[in-house]
């Protein structure tokens, strides 16, 4: 019988197929891991903004979290767009005697074109009791100068290690320099960089692309470093095939 590792995703449903679940879906099981998908929020959403965002009871997520670790097991956890500050607290209780399960964190709080996936509350719980045990964050550069501040990268990365955050994946990929720079920070220890070529252009989903790509490396057993690189490959890739979808962002092609 064939196996895959597999990797619990929480993320929210974008109709459009450009971003959250169906992105995730679609990098992990193109990375050869087997996805188990649960829903956090349901969105109203085209290829060009969010217009509205539910969040799914807190309790049915409790259940479907009790009931899937009961039967699978769990080799990564990627969480995207959480959709309540209560859904973090049932993943930190989930989590809570799993900490040999590398879990990413992307820390989505906006979508592209200015629609809120996140309150207040959701965003405070996410730092509070999510960031600390995370194996790392990937926040793109909006959501690292809310979260970090916005006087400089690093000092945004190092704002939210000190606060408990054991890596933070800055990534470069909404800037306008000529080459994308992706930089690993870590506590005690050097950053690691990454110098991409830039393509030009906004990708819907591939912030997603990336954390899920991670996810599936890390499943697969990679080290954080090789499994950043990996996902980077393959994200690259993704945009170099892009699809055009509505009127909004291109989508990665993710295979
Ligand atoms: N998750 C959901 C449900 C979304 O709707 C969005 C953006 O609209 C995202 C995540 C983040 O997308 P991106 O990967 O483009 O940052």
């Amino acid at each position: 019988m064939n196996q895959r590792p597999h990797v619990l995703i929480l993320s929210g449903l974008d109709p459009s197929g450009g971003a959250g679940i169906q992105a995730d879906i679609q990098a992990i099981t193109a990375l050869g891991c087997h996805p188990l998908p649960v829903i956090t929020c349901l969105t109203v959403q085209d290829t060009l903004n969010v217009y509205n965002a539910e969040a799914i009871n807190a309790d049915m997520i409790r259940q479907q979290l009790e009931c899937l670790s009961a039967d699978v097991p769990i080799h990564a956890i990627k969480t995207g767009a959480l959709g309540s500050a209560a859904i973090v607290d049932v993943l930190v209780q989930f989590v809570e005697d799993k900490q040999d399960i590398p879990l990413i964190v992307d820390p989505v709080i906006k979508a592209a074109g200015g629609g809120e996936l996140a309150d207040e509350a959701l965003v405070s719980a996410m730092k509070e009791r999510l960031f600390p045990i995370a194996d790392v964050i990937t926040p793109n550069g909006v959501e690292l100068a809310q979260l970090g501040g916005i006087e400089n990268e690093r000092s945004a990365a190092e704002t939210l290690i000190a606060q408990g955050c054991p890596a933070v994946l800055t990534t470069g990929g909404h800037g306008d320099e000529p080459q994308i720079t992706n930089r690993l920070h870590r506590p005690g220890s050097p950053d690691a960089e990454w110098k991409l070529e830039r393509r030009g252009g906004e990708y819907h989903g591939s912030g997603c692309t990336l954390a899920a790509a991670i996810a599936a490396g890390r499943a697969q057993g990679l080290d954080l470093d090789s499994a950043i690189e990996q996902a980077q490959g393959y994200v690259s890739k993704a945009i170099e095939h892009a699809l055009t979808v509505g009127r909004g962002q291109p989508v990665p092609d993710r295979g």
